[in-house]
């Protein structure tokens, strides 16, 4: 089964209570910079308090490194080869035969909403396919390439006015896709200042260059008063972290006062990662498949469940979809796994090992490279075709210490068995052999090709 589609209720559901189910996503956040996740200054705390609350995934994968395909893939619940808007972030879009998450929970009775500050995340791109509102109001401009975006700050102003007009009988999905972090790294004055250490470190090689490609330079579009600082970079998106963090927590806290939030199914990810450095990548993502741009952070509240667990287990995007149908008491038949089932389990709030999703492998998929992620290894290739794979490196894996790995490291490929080598290739052999989904593309107009060249991306 490739991906989801076939709605399908279990006996009995239509008699459970329907809750508020909220999915946030946020972009660029790269999951080892929360403070939930180990990191070791003080950026998240009411991310942290939502982990508290519910569990943890230490080892998330991405669908994809870009933002179409990422989201695309959660809300249909299949890997980006699978899906009509497959892998690109420009004019591809969704197909109205794709049953979204919100379609499946808006048939179920679920009042639907979105709001979304990413331009990407258009209409046009058929994210809009079942939700009742799709909120994207872009007020703001991104500094240095002036697009249009909507901050956290007024992003979650606009949901809180909505959630005071809303139906309290409905119950609620709602989406909110949150911009920042993404650069240009421009926390709010406020946030500014709050993480500034080691300014004074090393100044980085690379010159600022022309283009936002990324890779040995600083993308031109990142690039903030000729700063080569990379700790200086890296503070500023820190700081914008503590800025969309604060911003959820205004937004949780409705619920909270509302008296709605031990009752909703909360789930926390982001779109993808972003590179810091990491094999000679800087400030970008959406080029290489590797943990940095696809290691992403994912919290699970589920109402009754006990708080604070910690999930080693690997997984992914796909799995959001059934488990947020699941909330609704829907049983969709699609690749990932309902990851409830796993957090509702009446067991001791530690960490916990799932053996019942070890035996499959991730994916993270942007089309020229895929990386899988198969019993604590990483394989990751070059594709330039369905079929042809070119492998670039295979080594262990693990999200603790988030060592990042090499993209070009084929010597880790040979101190892996022989055994391993072959396992990993079948995986590889088996995903590529499925057939691909039909992608679709709308036609892009003349400022919309000048602002996707602008950003780096060409078809
Ligand atoms: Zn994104």
């Amino acid at each position: 089964m490739l991906g989801c589609g076939q709605k399908e209720a279990p006996p009995g559901s239509e008699e459970l209570p329907r809750k508020d189910i909220i999915l946030i996503s946020i972009d660029t956040l790269r999951a080892d910079h929360l403070s939930c996740y180990g990191y070791d200054l003080s950026t998240s705390p009411n991310i942290d308090r939502l982990a508290a609350d519910g569990s943890l995934y230490e080892y998330v994968v991405s669908s994809s490194a870009y933002t179409s395909a990422s989201m695309a893939s959660v809300m249909t619940g299949a890997y980006p080869r699978f899906n009509s808007l497959g892998y690109s972030n420009t004019s591809a879009k969704l197909l109205d035969h794709e049953v979204t998450l919100a379609e499946q929970l808006n048939s179920a009775g679920y009042n639907t909403a979105a709001f979304v500050c990413n331009p990407v995340l258009k209409k046009k791109k058929g994210f809009h396919q079942g939700f009742e509102l799709y909120d994207l109001e872009l007020e703001d401009e991104e500094a240095i390439r002036g697009f249009p975006e909507r901050t956290a700050a007024k992003c979650t102003t606009s949901v809180l006015q909505w959630l005071g007009d809303s139906d309290p009988k409905r119950p609620l999905f709602l989406w909110v896709h949150y911009q920042d972090p993404h650069g240009p790294y421009t926390p709010p004055s406020e946030f500014a200042d709050r993480f500034t250490r080691d300014e004074k470190g090393p100044l980085l090689d690379p010159p600022i260059q022309d283009d936002n490609f990324g890779f040995k330079r600083i993308p031109s579009y990142q690039a903030i008063d000729d700063n080569r600082h990379l700790q200086s970079y890296v503070s500023r998106y820190d700081s914008e972290i503590a800025f969309v963090d604060h911003h959820i927590g205004r937004l949780l806290d409705w619920f909270r006062e509302n008296g709605r939030y031990e009752d909703a199914t909360i789930l926390l990810t982001s779109d993808h990662g972003e590179a810091f450095g990491e094999n000679d990548f800087f400030f970008v993502h959406g080029q290489t498949v590797t943990k940095d741009q696809s290691f992403v952070p994912l919290l699970l509240k589920q109402p009754g469940q006990p708080g604070g667990r910690r999930h080693e287990t690997p997984v992914a995007h796909i799995d959001i979809y059934p488990t947020l149908c699941a909330a609704a008491g829907l049983a969709p038949t699609c690749e990932g796994k309902d990851l409830g089932t796993l957090t509702n389990r009446n067991e001791s709030p530690e960490r916990i090992n799932e053996d019942s999703l070890t035996d499959r492998s991730l994916y993270c998929d942007i089309g020229g490279g895929l990386a899988i992620h198969r019993d604590g290894f990483l394989l990751i290739g070059t594709l330039k075709s369905q079929t042809d794979k070119d492998i670039l490196s295979l080594q262990p894996s693990d999200f603790k210490p988030r060592s990042m790995g090499s993209y070009l490291d084929q010597e880790s490929t040979k101190k892996v068995s022989k055994k391993t080598q072959r396992r990993l290739m079948k995986s590889m052999q088996e995903y590529l052999s499925r057939p691909p989904a039909r992608f679709a593309s709308y036609r892009i107009t003349k400022k919309e090709r000048a602002q996707l060249e602008a950003l780096g991306y060409s078809e």
